[in-house]
């Protein structure tokens, strides 16, 4: 799997593939990853969606909740 991936970390395609990463529902692998990734992906609880507003986020446009009804947010489009 490191050789497919030439030996980098799939996430930031810098640092050496260091790490086994794997799904914690399925426990599949889903890649080799550098030290920072793993742990950063972690750290945002593997959430596709969490990733998604930190990507937006970086880009200058975080998330404002909009309050639509007591304790409901929507999710903006
Ligand atoms: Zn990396």
């Amino acid at each position: 799997m490191i050789a497919s991936q030439r030996g980098l970390c799939v996430i930031c395609l810098k640092a050496p593939a260091v790490q086994v990463d794997h799904c914690h529902e399925t426990g599949k692998v889903r890649g080799v990853l550098c030290f920072n990734c793993n742990s950063a992906i972690g750290k945002l609880g593997d959430d596709p969606d969490a990733l998604r507003r930190a990507i937006a986020y970086l880009g200058g446009n975080s998330w404002k909740p909009i309050l639509v009804a007591p304790g409901v947010y929507q999710l903006p489009s």
